[in-house]
């Protein structure tokens, strides 16, 4: 049996994150991942927004992980040499009937801490000529991060302060022993004879989609917490350079209940997509296959449909399938859904169980290892 310190379950951003914070207070982490690479999982598929935390209810664990995080993620890429914009984004009225939700939703922004500014429907114009609304709101603080950057800072920072990364591995057993944890590992491919068993003193849950499951094997009841994991599936279109396109990088409708609606992005290299919209799946499946052209057709026409109401001229001939993404939300019995993050209180002394973590938990990534690390008394001495 091998011994480790802390073993990380999952290397996508939030359990690289982990293992970073965690190797800079001294632990040994041992991390575990069964792709051939890291963030490999809904780390690579995303829209790479750094979010101001707008839109999550006061006092939520997403409200509260956004906005901390967001203020420590753009510090790091500064420090870290991760590319990024803090390009601000618009949050848009497209009929007089929302324009109290947009009202609402600047309340609940300002009560989470977030920065936003009322702009009229003249001003907007003025500032973006290819867009039209009844009312916007400006959120300068929301941003756009290369997420392929911030991957290799966070593991190089995690290997420099000595964290191991084991890829190929997954865990199919977490139990608890005398003075730790017992975690079973097997070879990604399904071949037992690779499988080993880890002795750890402390595991960080943070396998995103196969979280709960892990949770559950590890003696977590899920139904006691009234917490259902889900699938919302998110496809994304990109949108031709001929396209009308507006002069910000980010801007949104008015949020929907599982998705914040069809809306665009640009990264940092300059491409511009639409979308994800947000239905439920019974799997994480993120294959483009999975839609025949006949149902991309139907989406594009739809999205085009949805973005034209903010930015007229956009058409279905301008939209390609690109990719797509799973949620991995955890539904409360309100129907809510929030981040659940379990400590040693409620999972057992030197568990972590990372639960339901979907937008904004790139955001929030750092704010969230800081969290585990002080669950797991130890000292951040990064942020
Ligand atoms: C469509 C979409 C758009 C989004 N847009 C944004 C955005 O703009 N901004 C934002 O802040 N957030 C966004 N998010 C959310 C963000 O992408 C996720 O919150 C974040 O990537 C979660 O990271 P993670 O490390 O928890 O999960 P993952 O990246 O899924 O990593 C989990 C890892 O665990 C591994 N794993 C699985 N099973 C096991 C096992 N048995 N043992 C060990 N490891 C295992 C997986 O291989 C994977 O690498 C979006 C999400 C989606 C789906």
């Amino acid at each position: 049996m091998l011994r480790a310190d802390v073993v990380v379950l999952g290397a996508g951003v939030v359990g690289l994150a982990c293992a970073r914070a965690l190797a800079a207070c001294g632990r040994e982490v041992y991390l575990v991942e069964p792709e051939a690479g890291v963030g490999r999982g809904t780390s690579s598929r995303n829209s790479g927004v750094i979010h101001a935390g707008l839109y999550y209810p006061r006092d939520s664990w997403k409200a509260r992980l956004c906005v901390a995080g967001a203020r420590q993620l753009y510090d790091y890429c500064e420090t870290a040499g991760v590319p990024y914009e803090r390009s601000g984004k618009w949050v848009l009225a497209t009929a007089a009937s929302e324009l109290s939700a947009l009202e609402s939703l600047a309340t609940s922004a300002r009560l989470n801490g977030a920065v936003v500014e009322w702009t009229s429907a003249a001003e907007l114009a003025r500032q973006e000529p290819a867009l039209c609304a009844h009312a916007a709101l400006w959120s300068p603080g929301s941003g756009i991060v290369s997420v392929p950057d911030l991957l290799e800072a966070l593991l190089r920072d995690a290997r420099d302060d000595g964290a191991e990364l084991v890829l190929g591995q997954r865990a199919v057993g977490v139990r608890r022993v005398a003075d730790g944890w017992e975690v079973a590992l097997r070879a990604a491919d399904g071949s037992p004879r690779d499988d080993e068993r880890v002795h750890a003193r402390a595991v960080v849950n943070a396998a995103g989609h196969a979280a709960p499951a892990i949770a559950r094997l590890a003696g977590v009841d899920l139904d006691a917490l009234c917490a259902t994991p889900r699938f919302y599936r998110g496809d994304y279109l990109s949108v031709s350079p001929s396209a009308p396109r507006p002069r910000c990088a980010l801007v949104y409708p008015l949020p929907q209940q599982h998705g914040l609606g069809v809306h665009l992005t640009r990264d940092l290299g300059g491409s511009v997509r639409a979308g994800p919209d947000a239905y439920a799946v019974s799997e994480p499946d993120t294959r483009l296959s999975l839609l025949s052209p006949e149902q991309w057709e139907h989406k594009a026409d739809a999205f085009a449909a949805s973005l034209r109401r903010f930015l007229p001229g956009i058409e279905a001939q301008h939209l390609q399938p690109e990719f797509a993404g799973v949620r991995p939300k955890l539904v409360r019995a309100d129907g809510s859904s929030d981040f659940l993050l379990l400590g040693p209180a409620d999972a057992g002394a030197g568990c972590v169980h990372l639960l339901g973590v979907e937008s904004p938990g790139l955001t929030a990534c750092l704010a969230i290892a800081e969290w585990v690390a002080t669950r797991l008394e130890t000292r951040t001495t990064r942020s």
